[in-house]
């Protein structure tokens, strides 16, 4: 796990390196274009594909990855994930005001009663059979 970490560490801080050094220039044109090279390899530790033609941009952490380390869960951004589903969860279930919540238990109630009343008319055909 250390090992992993300090490997990450190691490749953002050549990352910062080399970023510092391609915007050294003073030309735009080179700075961009320089930028772009350090930026077209996937963001994932130890791997080197390249993301220019075909990567997918992590909305969590605004990283581009190749395609096998685009989903959030693979790179390292399942918790960030899971926060954000978490909140959109919670909207969805206490954005609903009461209304819908009686809605749903007259809903409920008039089955009871339907039961009850049905149950009701079995009894009685019952007895008038006897
Ligand atoms: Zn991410
Ligand atoms: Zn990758």
């Amino acid at each position: 796990m250390s090992t992993i970490t300090k490997t990450s560490e190691t490749k953002i801080k050549n990352k910062e390196k080399n970023l510092k050094k391609a915007t050294d220039s003073n030309d735009l044109d080179t700075v961009l274009d320089n930028v772009k090279k350090i930026d077209v390899t996937c963001c994932f530790t130890k791997c080197k594909k390249k993301t220019s033609d075909f990567g997918i941009d992590c909305k969590y952490c605004s990283s581009r990855f190749c395609t096998a380390h685009g989903l959030p869960e693979i790179h390292g951004c399942g918790e960030a994930v899971k926060r954000d589903e978490q909140r959109k969860f919670q909207h969805l279930y206490t954005a609903p005001s009461q209304e819908k919540h009686n809605q749903a238990a007259n809903k409920l109630t008039a089955k009871l009663k339907q039961m009850q009343f049905e149950r009701k008319g079995k009894q009685c055909s019952n007895k008038s059979k006897k």
